[in-house]
């Protein structure tokens, strides 16, 4: 007979979900968890693949919709929280409460930081965030994989891809075990793939540097940007190779005109970066041979496209 976390774990992956993992509420010693839920026994975190089709169209030059639609939208918008639905629905058919915790793209605790996956301008800042999840932390203490030297959370079976989401509940679960510190190898090449330098060498990612690059602030990899792009800015060159220091104020100046590529309608802004620290990193991981995950051909087929500096006047 299957047991409560049978029908859990069979509910979220019909529901699309591909990895599940179980943390005792007591792994979390910033007490969050109970800070939002106060009955919370368990947190159980639920990933979901991106996709790796959805970044093939910036690895090879040609579209960049299909990342932030099905790589983030579908995933945060519509498939997680369907899954969640779901199965804190068979939590209160067995008596339990579930809650569902999605990442917060638009509310932060710093003062001065930003989300590069969302409109700069809709961000709220200095909002206490002791009711949020730190989503990358607790990823970990769920036993989903190990975080990488740029912070993000590595899997074995997807490497960098893949989403994940939260549900707190009062019901208790055997927990998994937290996974060991295997698959990084500090190669560094996260790092180097930034087209805005906006990972410093120890590993942290500078938001407003990572938005503005993100974004496409790089002429090199961004084939929309004509060559008039930034002709007043006095740091042009810079800008447009990827070398400028960014502040705050000046990342916002800049964001506002990278308008080369038509905005899709909704909440996520197009990554013209590809997110090249992931998937140098997927690069990496899938060339050393240690992804469950296996598939008929190599995700890089041919050595990365570097697009000329433009002069003003000049076209590509
Ligand atoms: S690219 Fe290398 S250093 Fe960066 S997270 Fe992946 S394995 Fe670690
Ligand atoms: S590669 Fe893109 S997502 Fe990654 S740090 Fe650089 S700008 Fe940000």
């Amino acid at each position: 007979m299957s047991t409560l976390k049978d029908k859990i774990i069979a509910c979220l992956k019909e529901n699309g979900a591909d990895l599940v993992g179980f943390s005792n509420v007591d792994r979390f010693a910033d007490k969050i968890p109970q800070k939002i839920f106060p009955e919370t026994k368990t947190v159980i975190g639920i990933a979901f693949r991106i996709l790796r089709g959805s970044h093939r169209g910036t690895e090879e030059g040609t579209t960049y919709y299909q990342y932030s639609t099905t790589g983030i939208e579908a995933l945060e918008e519509t498939v997680m929280p369907m899954a969640m639905l779901k199965a804190c629905g068979i939590l209160e058919d067995h008596g339990f409460a579930g809650l569902p915790q999605k990442r917060n793209q638009t509310i932060m605790s710093e003062a001065d930081s930003t989300n590069p996956e969302v409109d700069y301008m809709g961000i709220y800042r200095g909002v206490d965030s002791e009711c949020q999840l730190d989503f990358e932390n607790s990823a970990v203490l769920c036993g989903l994989g190990e975080l990488g030297f740029h912070g993000t959370l590595l899997t074995d079976d997807f490497g960098p891809l893949q989403r994940y989401c939260f549900i707190l509940t009062d019901a208790e679960f055997e927990q998994t075990p937290i996974a060991e510190q295997r698959l990084c190898d500090n190669c560094g090449e996260c790092v180097a793939a930034c087209p805005g330098k906006a990972i410093s060498a120890d590993g942290k990612k500078d938001p407003w540097q990572c938005a503005a690059y993100y974004k496409g602030a790089n002429m090199k990899k961004n084939p929309f940007m004509p060559a008039e792009a930034f002709a007043d800015a006095p740091e042009r060159l810079a800008i447009i190779t990827g070398e400028a220091k960014l502040s705050s104020e000046r990342a916002r100046e800049i964001i506002d005109q990278i308008i080369f590529y038509p905005p899709i309608k909704q909440g996520y802004v197009s990554s013209i970066c590809g997110k090249a620290c992931d998937i140098s990193c997927y690069v990496h991981l899938e060339k050393k041979g240690v992804l469950r995950k296996k598939f008929n051909s190599e995700f890089r087929k041919r050595e990365e496209w570097q697009l000329p500096i433009l002069e003003i006047n000049e076209t590509a």
